[in-house]
């Protein structure tokens, strides 16, 4: 299977438009390098790609991805894309996506009923077909790679939160993804709000695994003076602790990606602990224009 980190970051991307953090300030000054917000590309023949979130960033992303450009006068050989959740940084990139090429989206029902919303009819439904994914079903997006989407504890998108939002429902907001094709299995789970038994078990035997890199610790927006909420609070399970991603996932046989990590993360940093404990536990980070072979 072939992917290309089309973008790395979360939310915001790095640097973030209204931030002067240290790593968005770094990041404007070339000190390390920017990331454009949370999508991959995957393909099992090189020829037709499926691209995993629409980012806000796609036009950007695509023209810096050959893999994804026209081959003739008008057409793209992004065969579908698929959702794992409403966010933002994963549904605002279909506006680009409009023009009248056709495709497959696929999400689950709960994620397409956001794109009932009027602005998104600019995606005409005679060419681009919306296809509601069932948990646990597995499909074929394009020819060669079947794709299985499961929950896993997250919340709402945050424009849809009403009142307290349960922070670590399962259900159909969001989604991990289990792609296979004849050489390999890989998971992307961009989004996680806790590392259940259920979920490590599910885990087992894959050969590569991209995950919630967000934050480093819970508190990580307070600390850096960035924000007020947890990590927990916008559905990101930590890298470190005793329920951290590092430690929850030690077992993982496979290769371990970060991905989806947000700009405050101190991991960002080439110098810091923090980027030397995650390299030491077996884990690298994603950047944009990755590639993998697996
Ligand atoms: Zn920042």
């Amino acid at each position: 299977m072939r992917l290309r980190i089309l973008g790395a970051a979360a939310g915001g991307g790095l640097p973030q438009w209204n931030c002067g953090c240290r790593n968005c300030a770094d990041a404007r000054d070339g000190r390390i390098p920017s990331m454009t917000q949370s999508s991959v590309a995957v393909s099992a023949d090189g020829l037709t790609w499926v691209v995993l979130n629409a980012s806000p960033d796609i036009r950007a992303q695509m023209q810096a991805e050959p893999a994804l450009h026209p081959q003739s006068l008008r057409g793209t050989p992004m065969g579908a894309v698929i959702l794992t959740n409403g966010d933002i940084d994963h549904i605002a990139g279909l506006l680009t996506l409009r023009e009248g090429t056709p495709f497959a989206l696929h999400g689950t029902k709960a994620t397409l009923a956001i794109l009932d919303e009027p602005v998104f009819r600019v995606l005409d439904r005679s060419v681009v077909r919306f296809l509601p994914i069932r948990l646990d079903e597995p499909f074929s997006p394009v020819e060669g790679l079947t794709v299985t989407a499961f929950a896993v504890p997250g919340k709402v998108a945050l424009f849809l939160e009403e009142e307290e939002p349960d922070t670590a429902a399962m259900g159909e907001q969001t989604v991990g993804l289990r792609l296979e094709d004849d050489d390999s299995v890989v998971f992307y789970i961009p989004g996680c709000a806790r590392v259940t038994d259920d979920l490590r078990r599910q885990l087992d035997g894959a050969d590569l695994l991209l995950f919630d890199g967000t934050v480093w610790q819970d508190e990580e927006m307070r600390r850096t003076g960035t924000g007020t909420k947890t990590g927990a609070r916008m559905g990101h399970v930590p890298m470190s602790g005793p329920d951290g991603s590092l430690a929850r996932l030690a077992d993982f046989a496979g290769r371990r990606v970060y991905i989806h990590i947000n700009n405050t993360n101190p991991v960002l940093q080439p110098a810091s602990a923090e980027r030397a404990e995650v390299a030491a536990a077996g884990w690298s980070l994603a950047f944009d224009g990755m590639e993998i072979t697996t």
